[in-house]
């Protein structure tokens, strides 16, 4: 960082870097200035601050004068003690009028540096810094156990991941069970209804059998009597195969899945937050720098109140009210441009 240039050489057109910064005269000075500033006898008794203390780098911004925010033109140069606020002389008559005691700064400071204010002032500065101290160790802290909790709950995930991979590795392992014991009892009907069907086209065989050898060997009555019987016996067998045709089925197997994948996600994880145990112990109050609300000249009046306006009924003409409150708690009305005066009550009068 360069050094700032010396005031007083700046006023005679050289260039010269500051050394020191006069906290009476407000200016840095070069080597040669600080020593001219010694040889004068009013000037003896300033107090010198070196610029490379490190604590005094900031010094010409501590000991600039403070300008008004709302007058940039003017310097704060008067304590309002009601207000406890600084301000400067165009302040005075807007925001302070009626303020019965305003010091210039001079009387306002004196003593400040063995007054309670300080002292005050000193300690708040401590509890303010204890108490960022404290929330800063809290919040370190709530990092530390939050990153905790994410590595824990890194683990629960991974955990009931496992979790739901046995579960489902157990359903399979039944669903392939319950599959294949399903099969073999299907499998195992369809082979009787088979087989019943089978016995029944051996015995029908067998007759037909019987039947060629009659028609070729056997004599009249016998084919007769043959057939007699074999009429009776393909009777049974077609009733029998009826019946088990009418009970059969086309089998199936068929699978359905059921949705066990069904949630997005394996869990949810949100936020929770509970009452922070830093306890901030309160600075006091050192007169806060607050403006007191000023009285102004009301911008709007409401009036909350039924006023009677006298009307004949012929004359339907539209009437424009205007009103004025005046100190006397009269409210002042006029009706289509004739003045007249009501009086009112003024609580029913609300100004803004
Ligand atoms: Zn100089
Ligand atoms: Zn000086
Ligand atoms: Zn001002
Ligand atoms: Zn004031």
């Amino acid at each position: 960082m360069s050094s700032p240039n010396c005031d007083g050489c700046f006023r005679v057109d050289k260039s010269t870097n500051a050394v020191r910064f006069c906290m009476d005269c407000e200016e840095s000075l070069c080597r040669e200035c600080v020593a001219a500033h010694k040889t004068i006898k009013v000037l003896t008794t300033h107090q010198m601050v070196d610029l490379k203390d490190s604590s005094a780098g900031k010094v010409k911004d501590l000991a600039a004068k403070r300008y008004c925010r709302t007058h940039h033109e003017y310097t704060l140069e008067y304590f309002c003690t009601y207000h406890d606020a600084m301000c400067c002389h165009a302040c005075i008559p807007v925001d302070h009028r009626a303020c019965d005691k305003i010091l210039p700064l001079n009387e306002a400071s004196k003593d400040v540096k063995t007054s309670a204010l300080l002292s005050d002032i000193s300690d708040g500065l401590k509890l303010v810094s204890s108490a960022a101290s404290e929330t800063m160790h809290n919040r370190e802290e709530n990092i530390q156990r939050v990153n905790e909790q994410a590595s824990s709950i890194t683990g629960s995930i991974s955990r009931f991941k496992e979790t739901i991979i046995n579960k489902i590795n157990e359903m399979e392992k039944s669903a392939m069970k319950g599959l294949s014991d399903l099969k073999n009892e299907i499998i195992s009907k369809l082979v009787n209804e088979k087989d019943s069907a089978k016995d029944i086209k051996s015995a029908i065989e067998e007759y037909n059998d019987q039947l060629q050898f009659m028609i070729k060997n056997g004599s009249d009555n016998q084919t007769f009597v043959f057939l007699q019987e074999l009429r009776v016996t393909i009777l049974n067998q077609d009733q029998t195969l009826n019946d088990a045709i009418s009970r059969l089925g086309e089998l199936s197997l068929n699978f359905t899945e059921t949705n066990v994948i069904g949630e997005k996600e394996l869990g949810s994880i949100k936020m929770s937050s509970d009452p922070c145990d830093v306890q901030q112990k309160h600075t006091k109050q050192f007169g806060a720098q607050i403006m007191l609300p000023i009285r102004k000249t009301p911008k709007k009046i409401t009036y909350n109140s039924k006023l009677k306006i006298e009307q004949k009924e012929s004359e339907m003409v539209k009437i424009l009210v205007t009103g004025i409150a005046s100190e006397n708690k009269e409210l002042h009305v006029c009706l289509n441009n004739t003045v007249c005066t009501y009086i009112a009550p003024m609580e029913n009068v609300r100004a803004k």
